[in-house]
């Protein structure tokens, strides 16, 4: 299935929005199903990727669960009826008032990062007079081939309990009356393109799972986070990333014990391709290699290309003369807000409807207010 531009739509909407595909999102989300439920693996949503109410919805209906990384994210998906059962908790500074929104809430798991956290949430839930679900996430130092930015499961990251200190924090554990062990985490990156890494994921869970054993300890879940990779290059060709390859690579080579659950927090991937930034051209300009064009989407809206210098690709949907070299650049007193350079465009004028491509995740939940711009709209398939 393809993204689909309602072109007539668009013609009296106010530039920069965000534009939202929901039958391309609904086909995602059944084959992220599909795919996942061959083998009885249970996906929940990493919200921060898109948390607007309506992608929110859609997730929600299909039977996901909210992998959330503050409160305020733990407290969104509440009110949008995602089950305290289906919430887990992960992020490496969790405040006070966060764990303690997370046990009033009785939500299913804390992913937990150092053993000073483990005190904290024991000591919390002992005075509420409450029992915590945890899991242990642990640093499995795999590479996971992707922007320096976005990897997190080396040693070097901040991200997750080391190797070294393992058994320290074990023996934390048993001496906590108030917290009880859930299961095992992992998270090693985001925008995964190379299935090895998850392979050489699933090889070091295998190898962590036997020291627990060896130590008695049976987690009844083994959660290996998210990452999975979309084309930004081509969002046409692949508008539905290989969920089939990806859950069939874990199937082969993740060794779960008997009654084992194992869990998923995909984020982009499962949005991603449905959402486009819309934008108009305001000025041509010329510089010294190629053309600027000046539009009036900035990074302010989309921050992933000054933040992790990511490519999108940008098409012009009002133009189909010969192509020309153009910079894509937004308002933003930066020079960094700029989306696209050398990009080969048609022939581009003043006026001219340029689409963002890929822009579903981490684009409007990142979007902010510098230069007192206001925030983007969001436009939806099925209500524009
Ligand atoms: C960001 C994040 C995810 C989702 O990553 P994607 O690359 O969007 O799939 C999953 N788990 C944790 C803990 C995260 O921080």
């Amino acid at each position: 299935m393809n993204f689909k531009f309602p072109l007539n739509s668009f013609e009296n909407i106010q530039t920069p929005f965000y534009y939202y595909d929901m039958d391309l999102l609904n086909a995602t989300l059944d084959s992220v199903s599909g795919e996942a439920g061959k083998y009885g693996f249970k996906v929940h949503y990493a919200v921060k990727a898109n948390a607007n109410d309506r992608i929110l919805e859609a997730i929600r209906a299909k039977g996901f669960g909210a992998d959330c990384v503050s409160g305020g994210e733990v407290k969104k998906s509440l009110e949008c009826g995602f089950p305290s059962s289906s919430v887990v908790f992960a992020g490496v500074g969790k405040a006070d008032w966060e764990i303690n929104l997370g046990l009033d809430n009785d939500i299913s798991c804390f992913n937990v990062e150092s053993i000073p956290e483990l005190e904290i949430i024991d000591e919390l839930a002992a005075k509420k007079g409450k029992v915590a679900r945890v899991a242990l996430r642990l640093n499995p130092n795999v590479n996971a081939n992707t922007h320096h930015y976005i990897t997190t499961g080396l040693e070097e990251n901040k991200f997750g309990i080391n190797q070294w200190d393992l058994e320290k924090v074990v023996a934390c554990l048993a001496g906590l009356k108030n917290v009880e062990l859930e299961g095992i985490h992992f998270h090693i990156g985001s925008q995964i393109t190379d299935l090895l890494s998850f392979k050489d994921l699933c090889l070091r869970v295998n190898e962590l799972q036997k020291w627990f054993v060896s130590q008695r300890i049976f987690p009844k879940v083994v959660n290996v986070g998210g990452g999975l990779g979309i084309n930004y290059e081509q969002p046409d060709e692949h508008s539905i990333p290989d969920f089939e390859s990806f859950f069939k690579l874990f199937d082969e080579f993740l060794e779960l014990m008997p009654g084992q659950e194992l869990h998923f927090e995909l984020g982009r991937s499962m949005v991603c391709q449905s959402g486009v930034l819309m934008s108009r051209v305001l000025y041509i300009k010329n510089g010294v290699q190629t053309h600027f064009a000046i539009v009036d989407a900035g990074m302010s809206d989309l921050i992933r290309p000054a933040l992790y210098q990511a490519y999108h690709k940008i098409e012009n949907l009002s133009s189909q003369l010969e192509n020309e070299k153009y910079d894509v650049v937004g308002p933003i007193c930066e020079s960094s807000d700029c989306f696209g350079k050398a990009v080969d465009l048609p022939q581009t004028k003043r006026g001219d409807l340029i689409a963002i491509r890929s822009a579903g995740a981490y684009g409007e939940v990142m979007a902010n207010q510098y230069n007192l711009r206001e925030l983007p709209k969001a436009y939806y398939s099925d209500t524009i």
